[in-house]
């Protein structure tokens, strides 16, 4: 359970590299596994890694997952009052990222973890793959490299954008053009 947000450095990771990621979606699919653990540890009810820690068993958090993210973006949609736009496929496919990347990792680490649950109940399949050591260095680092990359991506967007606008404002006297706001934006 400590481990739990070390996870999100991969989603970071990926949505840095890959534009069409769901950036919300993939973050709730790297932790939400581990409401499993909260339920055991509070009312012993499950197991700490039991049957969702498993590549089946993660399927019954990808639609939750997903709607979340819709939630998410509706509800910051409104706020900005932006234009709201869901891909639920990239959305779809951005939670199961997440939510299988957490079966690695853990399975990596927690030996009572049965990831062909219910076709097989053997156990450790992953144990030993990555040590403990080398987990936490490679999701530190996903977390430092994405939040770098997100960081000069946005940094390069606001000085374009900021551009655009300047040369609209400098156009708009001259030629009198009218563009609506709206275009100008290059956020989806
Ligand atoms: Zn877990």
């Amino acid at each position: 359970m400590p481990f739990t947000p070390f996870h999100l450095g991969f989603g970071a990771f990926v949505f840095a590299l890959c534009p069409f990621i769901d950036v919300t979606a993939i973050l709730i699919g790297t932790i939400i596994i581990d409401i499993e653990g909260v339920l055991y540890l509070l009312f012993k009810i499950g197991a700490l890694h039991g049957y969702t820690h498993s590549l089946l068993g993660v399927m019954i958090y990808l639609i939750p997952c997903t709607f979340f993210s819709w939630v998410f973006y509706k509800l910051y949609m409104k706020i900005a009052n932006k234009k709201f736009r869901f891909n639920w496929l990239y959305s779809g496919i951005s939670s199961l990222l997440g939510l299988v990347s957490h079966i690695i990792f853990d399975g990596s680490l927690y030996p009572e973890m049965m990831i062909f649950y219910p076709f097989s109940q053997a156990q450790g399949h992953l144990l030993g793959i990555m040590s403990y050591q080398t987990i936490i260095i490679i999701l530190i680092s996903m977390f430092a490299v994405g939040a770098l990359i997100i960081a000069v991506k946005s940094l390069l967007r606001f000085k374009f954008e900021k551009n655009v606008l300047l040369s609209y404002n400098l156009l708009k006297p001259i030629t009198n053009i009218e563009i609506e706001e709206d275009t100008i934006h290059t956020e989806s």
